[in-house]
């Protein structure tokens, strides 16, 4: 049946959640950017340089953080700040904002 070697059409790309480390869709996750010391959410991929993927939700940021994930993620050493990306997160998934 199967002739061609092309078995996957990359129609929907997949990236991995830098805290859970479970692979999702793309565009369900959020690109998280290196300025400067900070992790900053990067919502509409604009920002230069490296990004880590996560999904939006603060327990995948506390998992991240633990792991260090980001500063490997950014080849960086050191600690990144990561308040506003947490703010941001928190924000998302609605614990900060009125429904
Ligand atoms: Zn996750």
């Amino acid at each position: 049946m199967s002739v061609s070697g092309r078995t996957h059409v990359r129609a929907c790309p997949e990236r991995t959640c830098v805290g859970c480390r479970k692979r999702a869709a793309k565009h369900e996750l959020l690109r998280v950017a290196a300025v400067e010391d900070a992790c900053v959410p990067d919502p509409r991929g604009t920002l230069p340089g490296r990004g880590a993927h996560l999904h939006p939700d603060p327990s995948c940021l506390d998992l991240a953080v633990r792991r260090r994930a980001f500063p490997r993620a950014f080849r960086l050493q050191g600690a990144l700040d990561t308040a506003v990306l947490r703010t941001f997160v928190e924000e998302r998934a609605g614990l900060t904002s009125t429904p």
